[in-house]
Parts: C-alpha cells; structure tokens; sequence
C-alpha cells in the first residue's frame, strides 16, 4: 500500500438541546442539552472522515464531554502517522495510549471508518460486513413520567409508524407497574416493547414491580437493577427476558454475560461500546451467542447517528431489535445524508463512507487540532 496516513485531527464542540424539553430517568435525573464532540480526521491526501461522541450527561455511564475531549488530547497525537485504515491497529495504538475511556475513542474510530470508506468508495457498512436487506425499525424514548402521559407518547409514536418502543421506569414500584401497563395497553401485533429502568431498580423493588403488572405483557425488562450481582439475582428468580445496557460494555463483560446466560440481548451503544470496531466485535459476540442486537447511542446528532445505521445494518434482520433515532432528541442538525427515518424504518446511505455531508457553520472552528 502507498502511504495512506493521518495527517491532523481537528475537534468540534457542539451544544445540542434535547428536542423534547427536559428528559427524565429513574434516580431523578434531568437532562437538557447535550455536550456533542465531533472529530475529523484528514489524511496526507486530503481524505476526511468525520466522527462524533456525545455522552448522555456525566450521570448516566462513566462518561462525560469534558472527558471525550480530554481522552481525545491524550490518544490524537498518538495516531498521527498511522493508516486510518488498519482499524484495529489504530484501536492499538488508542488502548496504548489511554486505558478505558471508550467514549473518547469512538469518535476517532468512527473517524477512521469514515475514511476508510471513502478512500475505498464503499459505504462502512460493506466494510462491516456486507449490508443486510432490511429496512431497520427505530425505536421510540419514552422518558418517564405519568403512565397517561407515556401511553399518550407512545401512540403518538405508533401514528408515526415506529414499532418498537423503550418504555422508561424505575420510581415505584405500583407506579412502575402502571407506567409498563399504560404503555403497553394499546399494543399492537409486531410491535416491541423495551421496559428499560436505566439500572434505578432495587431487585426487592423489581420483584414487587413484575408482582404487580397484569398477566400476558410481552416486553423485554432493560437494565433492570444497577449492577451485575443484583440483575444476575433478579434473573435467577423471574421469567420476563433481560436485555443488558450500561453493564454491557466491553469485550469482556459481554463474553462475561454469556458465560453467565445473564440476558437474551444487548442494547450496542457505538460510543458505550467504544466505536465500530469494537461494536463489531460486540455484534459478532451476540450473534454467535444467539443473542438480540439493538443498535443504538447514548445521544448524538447525525454524524453518531450514521454509524448507527451502518453497524445496525450489517446485524442479520432476525437478532435486530431496532435503532435509536438519536437524531430524534437533538434540536440541532450537524451532517446532512441520505438515511432519513420513513414511517419508522431506516437505510444506511449508499455513498462512501459514513455517506454524510457535515454542516460546518454549525460546527464552528475547531476547539483543538493536532497535526503531525
Ligand atoms: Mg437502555
């Protein structure tokens, strides 16, 4: 190969207003606005890949944007030089350079991608693995609040053609019970019910809560109790499906989750998961371990939201669940592309790479470049 290299790397900041007001999960936990990073990687000829991490709060997992942007100063110089290209060579070179810290490198991984995409004329998702037939539903977010309300939510999204829905809970139990009930209430055949308490569930609170609902609900149960020794407990002694999210995060816990038969699925979040490289690897676990996949972020604009499509794309249509529209609970536009969401359902663009167009009035001029 003729060198192909990294030749700077260029940081954008981005506020991105939560389009809906205010968001609410278990533990009173409020969120606004989002601090989006977005990064760019040029090659010696030019090439550029764009790439984005925007944690949801520091409140949620461990993460948060000031750190994407410190990770991000620690790892950046290290990559000068390197093939965009030799994905997990480049993934090498971010582990050696800071440990853990996934967050910071997805936007540089998915950077990487988009590059390589472009220097080949593929879309990522061919250099995935080859893009499936399906046209990929999008899951609605449905915060927690009055079980009337989320009900109302709820149809508000069936009317827009969305079949799966991620109901959250984690308050009381009585009131958690109505809140699952309520969203359930008008269901309708095919369609997917996540129950995701976001980890704010006690396993005494959880087993009092499942006590409660009507017979006959069919929904998943996400993320029910905070760590792994009590949704392990809780699993042990309830027949409803577990799907993993904030503790799914890593090679290792996800090989952990298997050796376990701890859930029936994950929830892939590309900047949780630390990109597409290893949300590859993550797919590849799941799939060989039977599981479901639903591809999703932890918030972000349109340039997460294309690696989304891309990673989700290449999951076979039988273990897909769905995609998060993240795009969905941001007010501002920061990439233009070919993969709108129509009555619910979504493809992953055709053109090279990432397949997006970034707006960069929007992004402004660079908080930090570093350049060989
Ligand atoms: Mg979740």
């Amino acid at each position: 190969m003729s060198e192909f290299v990294i030749e700077r790397i260029d940081v954008f900041q981005v506020d991105l207003p939560y389009a809906g007001g205010v968001y609410t999960l278990s533990g009173g936990r409020e969120y606004r606005s989002f601090d989006g990073t977005i990064v760019r990687v040029t090659t010696n000829d030019g090439l550029e890949g764009w790439g984005e991490s925007t944690p949801f709060g520091s409140t949620w997992i461990a993460s948060h944007a000031l750190g994407v942007r410190s990770g991000i100063a620690e790892i950046a110089p290290r990559l000068l030089g390197l093939d965009p290209r030799r994905v997990d060579r480049v993934n090498d070179a971010m582990d050696q350079a800071l440990v853990g810290h996934e967050h910071a490198k997805t936007a540089l991984d998915v950077a990487c991608w988009d590059v390589f995409g472009k220097s080949v004329g593929l879309p990522v998702c061919e250099l995935l693995g080859g893009r499936t037939d399906a046209r990929m539903p999008v899951i609605s977010s449905i915060y927690m609040g009055d079980p009337e309300d989320m009900r109302r939510r709820v149809a508000e999204h069936r009317e827009a053609g969305y079949i799966g829905h991620s109901v959250k809970i984690g308050g009381e139990p009585a009131e958690d019970a109505e809140r699952i009930a309520a969203s359930l209430a008008d269901k309708r055949p095919g369609e997917y019910f996540i129950v995701d308490a976001n980890g704010g569930m006690l396993v005494e609170t959880a087993l009092r809560m499942l006590r409660l609902l009507p017979p006959g609900l069919d929904f998943v149960l996400e993320a029910p109790c905070a760590t792994w020794r009590e949704c392990l407990s809780l699993r042990r002694r309830t027949d409803v499906p577990i799907i993993f999210d904030e503790l799914a995060q890593s090679d290792a816990s996800i090989a952990q989750l298997v050796a376990d038969d701890a859930a029936e699925g994950i929830g892939l979040k590309i900047s949780k998961n630390g990109g597409l490289t290893r949300g590859r690897r993550h797919r590849d676990i799941c799939l060989a371990a039977g599981y479901t996949v639903s591809v999703q972020e932890t918030t972000g604009s349109d340039i997460a939201f294309a690696a989304i499509v891309h990673l989700g794309q290449t999951v076979p249509e039988r273990n897909l669940r769905c995609l998060l529209e993240s795009r969905d609970m941001v007010s501002i536009k920061t990439a233009d592309g070919t993969f709108d969401v129509t009555e619910g359902r979504v493809t992953a663009p055709t053109d090279p790479g990432l397949g997006i167009t970034p707006r960069l009035d929007v992004l402004g001029e660079p908080v930090a470049t570093y350049q060989r």
